[in-house]
C-alpha cells in the first residue's frame, strides 16, 4: 500500500481521542476570555499529533481541558466534546476524568520539578503508581521503578533510586517524569513543551526516548511545542493554533513543505536553519492578540503580510484549499495564493 492509502485507512478507523468544537472560557477581572474557540482534532491509536503555536495560542489550555486540569473556578469548558473510549470527558465529573487519566492518559510538562515532590526519594515516587493503582507491595513496586528508571536512561539507577529530585539534572528529571508518566502504560501521552527548558543536545535525546517508548508501547502522543523544529521528525500530523483556534492542520510534511496559512509560513520562516547562510531570520512581526479584545474577522489579520479588507469581515473556517493534499485544512481566505508563492 502507498503511504497515502495507509493514512486513509487509518483515518477511517474510529479515533482514540476525538475533540470536537471545544470551547473554553476564563473569567478574569477584565472580562471573559475565550481561550479555545471551536477546537477540533482526532488522535488515532499509536500516532503522534503535534500541536504548535506561539506562546498564548491555547496549547496548554487544550491539554488542561482534556485532563480536567483547568484552573477552577476561573476556567471552564463551555461547549464541545472530548470523546475518549465512548466517554465524553467534557461532561464527566472532574474526579472521574482524573481517575481515568491516571491510568489511560498521562501527561508530562516543561518543568518536571512541578510534578516531583522534593522531600521524597525518586524510587518511591516512581513506585507510587504501582502501589496505589496496582496494589503492589513496596519491594515489588520498587523493583518495577528500578526497571523503569533504567529504561528511561538513568545511569547507575540502582544507586540513584535513593536520591532526591534536586540531585538530578534537568534532563534526568525529565526522564524521571517520563518514567512516572508511562508506568501504567497509558494509551495517550500528552507532552506539553517537554524539552523547552533543556539544551539542544538533551532535547534531541528526550525526543528520541519518547519515540522509542512510543514504538515499544504503541501509545499515541500529543506533542505540544512552540518550536516547529523540535517536533518535525516525531509527529505524523500537525495542528497549528492561533488565538484559541486551529488555523491549519494536515500531514506534517505537507504542512511544512507547503504551508498555506500566512501564520504557519511565518512560523516556518522564523526557524533557524530554514534559511540559506547569511540570510537574516524573519520572525513574525507583532504579537498575539489579547483574547479580551480580538480583532474583527481573522484574528491574525493585523500581523498578516497579505491581509485584504475581506479578512476583517468574518472569522475564516477551516477548509481544504485547492491543490492541497487530502486532510490539509486551512483557515485563510487567501490560502491558494500562499501556496502558489512558495
Ligand atoms: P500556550 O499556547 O502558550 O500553552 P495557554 O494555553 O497556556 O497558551 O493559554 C492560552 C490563553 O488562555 C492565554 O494567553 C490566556 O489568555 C488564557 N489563559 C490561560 N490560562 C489562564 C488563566 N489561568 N486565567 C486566565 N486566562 C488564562
Ligand atoms: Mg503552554
Amino acid at each position: 500500500m502507498t503511504e497515502q492509502l495507509v493514512a486513509d485507512s487509518r483515518r477511517a478507523q474510529s479515533p482514540l481521542l476525538s475533540v470536537r468544537d471545544l470551547q473554553v472560557e476564563f473569567t478574569t477581572s477584565a472580562g471573559i476570555a475565550r481561550a479555545l474557540d471551536g477546537v477540533s482534532f482526532d488522535v488515532q491509536a499509536g500516532e503522534t499529533l503535534a500541536i504548535l503555536g506561539e506562546s498564548g495560542s491555547g496549547k496548554s489550555v487544550t491539554s488542561q481541558a482534556i485532563m480536567a486540569l483547568l484552573p477552577k473556578p476561573a476556567g471552564s469548558i463551555v461547549g464541545g466534546s472530548i470523546l475518549y473510549d465512548g466517554i465524553d470527558l467534557a461532561k464527566e465529573p472532574v474526579s472521574r476524568v482524573r481517575d481515568l487519566c491516571a491510568t489511560d492518559i498521562a501527561m508530562i510538562f516543561q518543568d518536571p520539578l512541578s510534578s516531583l515532590n522534593p522531600v521524597f526519594r525518586i524510587g518511591d515516587q516512581v513506585a507510587e503508581p504501582f502501589r496505589r493503582r496496582l496494589g503492589m507491595g513496596k519491594k515489588e513496586a520498587l523493583a518495577r521503578a528500578l526497571e523503569l528508571l533504567k529504561r528511561v536512561g538513568i545511569a547507575d539507577a540502582e544507586r540513584r533510586i535513593s536520591n532526591y529530585p534536586h540531585q538530578f539534572s534537568g534532563g534526568q528529571r525529565q526522564r524521571i517524569m517520563i518514567a512516572m508518566a508511562i508506568a501504567l502504560k497509558p494509551r495517550i501521552l500528552i507532552a506539553d513543551e517537554p524539552t523547552t527548558a533543556l539544551d539542544v543536545t538533551v532535547q534531541a535525546q528526550i525526543m528520541r526516548l519518547l519515540a522509542e517508548l512510543q514504538a515499544e508501547t504503541g501509545m499515541a502522543m500529543i506533542l505540544i511545542s512552540h518550536d516547529l523544529g523540535v517536533v518535525a521528525d516525531s509527529a505524523s500530523r500537525v495542528a497549528i493554533m492561533y488565538a484559541g483556534r486551529i488555523i491549519e492542520t494536515g500531514g506534517i510534511r505537507e504542512v511544512y513543505d507547503h504551508p498555506q496559512h500566512p501564520y504557519t509560513k511565518g512560523l516556518l520562516d522564523s526557524i533557524p536553519g530554514a534559511h540559506a547562510m547569511g540570510e537574516p531570520l524573519r520572525p513574525i512581526v507583532g504579537s498575539p492578540p489579547n483574547l479580551l479584545d480580538l480583532p474583527a474577522g481573522c484574528a491574525f489579520h493585523p500581523r498578516c503580510p497579505i491581509a485584504v479588507p475581506e479578512c476583517r469581515a468574518a472569522v475564516p473556517s477551516l477548509r481544504e484549499p485547492e491543490g492541497a493534499a487530502l486532510g490539509h485544512h486551512v483557515a485563510c481566505i487567501r490560502a491558494e495564493e500562499v501556496r502558489s508563492h512558495d
